[in-house]
C-alpha cells in the first residue's frame, strides 16, 4: 500500500507539471500539443532533464539554467498540490469506498476521480488568475462524468444529469437577476458539471457551501481592505472548493439539519 501511495505521489507530480503548463497555455490560447516548454524570460528551450517535476526546480535552486532568472513558484506549488490531491483522493477512496489498486474496476473508478480532480484543479487555477472558466475544460469534465456513469451502468444517470441542469438553472437565475455582476456564464455552464459530480441529493448543499465560502472570503477581503464592494471576485474557485467540502462533509450536513 505504501508503494501505491508513492506511485500516486510521483504520478501526481507528473500530471501537476502537465496542468501547470495547461493552465498557462489555455488562457493564452497556445496549443498544448505542440511546442516544447521555453523559459518565459530568455525563451531558451528547456531540456528534458531540467523539466523533471519538482526535482529540477530543487536541483536548479529555482533558477533558469540559462539566464538564472527566478522560476515562478507556481510550478512546484501546483505540482505538490496535485500530488497531495492524488494521495488524499486515494486515501478517501480506500478508507470509505474500499478501493484498492488491485482490481481493474477499482483502478478504473480511481482514474475517474483523479481525472475529474485534474480538470477541477486546472479550472480553479485559471479562474483564480484570469476570471474565466474555459468551456473546453467544463465540457471535458461533463463528458468524462457522463461516460463513466454510462460504462459503470449506473442507474442514477438520469438523476445525475437532472442535478446538473437544476444547478445550472439556479445559477442562470442568479446571473440574470444580478445582471451578470455576481455570476458569469462560465459559472452557469460549470454548474452542470458540479451538479453532476455532487448528485441530486448533495447538490443543494454544494451550492449553499459555495455561496457561504464565497461570501465569507468576500467579506474578509473587504474588511482587510483587499477588495471593495464592487471588486469582481471569481466564483469558480468557491464552486470547486464547495465540491470538495460537499463530497467530504455533505452527508453530515444533511443529517445535521435533519433532512435525512
Ligand atoms: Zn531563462
Amino acid at each position: 500500500m505504501l508503494l501505491g501511495y508513492l506511485f500516486l505521489f510521483v504520478l501526481g507530480l507528473v500530471f501537476g507539471s502537465f496542468i501547470t503548463a495547461l493552465s498557462w497555455r489555455i488562457p493564452r490560447e497556445i496549443s498544448f500539443v505542440k511546442g516544447r516548454s521555453v523559459c518565459p524570460n530568455c525563451r531558451n528551450k528547456i531540456s528534458w532533464y531540467d523539466n523533471i517535476p519538482l526535482l529540477s526546480y530543487i536541483i536548479l535552486g529555482g533558477k533558469c539554467r540559462n539566464c538564472k532568472k527566478q522560476i515562478s513558484l507556481r510550478y512546484p506549488l501546483i505540482e505538490i498540490a496535485t500530488a497531495l490531491g492524488f494521495i488524499v483522493i486515494f486515501y478517501f477512496a480506500n478508507t470509505f469506498k474500499g478501493l484498492t489498486l488491485q482490481s481493474v474496476n477499482d483502478v478504473f473508478t480511481l482514474t475517474f476521480y483523479l481525472v475529474i480532480f485534474l480538470i477541477l484543479l486546472t479550472i480553479f487555477i485559471i479562474d483564480l488568475g484570469y476570471q474565466i472558466i474555459p468551456d473546453s475544460l467544463t465540457f471535458a469534465g461533463i463528458s468524462v462524468t457522463f461516460f463513466y456513469l454510462l460504462l459503470t451502468a449506473s442507474n442514477s444517470i438520469f438523476n445525475v444529469v437532472f442535478s446538473g441542469f437544476l444547478a445550472a438553472t439556479f445559477l442562470l437565475f442568479v446571473h440574470l437577476v444580478t445582471k451578470g455582476k455576481g455570476m458569469g456564464l462560465g459559472d452557469v455552464k460549470f454548474a452542470v458539471l458540479g451538479g453532476m459530480i455532487t448528485g441530486l441529493k448533495l447538490m443543494p448543499a454544494w451550492l449553499f457551501l459555495s455561496f457561504l465560502t464565497g461570501a465569507a472570503v468576500g467579506i474578509i477581503l473587504i474588511l482587510i481592505g483587499k477588495a471593495k464592494m464592487k471588486t469582481k471576485i471569481a466564483f469558480g474557485p468557491f464552486l470547486i472548493l464547495g465540491i470538495a467540502l460537499t463530497l467530504a462533509f455533505g452527508n453530515n450536513i444533511i443529517r445535521l439539519i435533519g433532512l435525512e
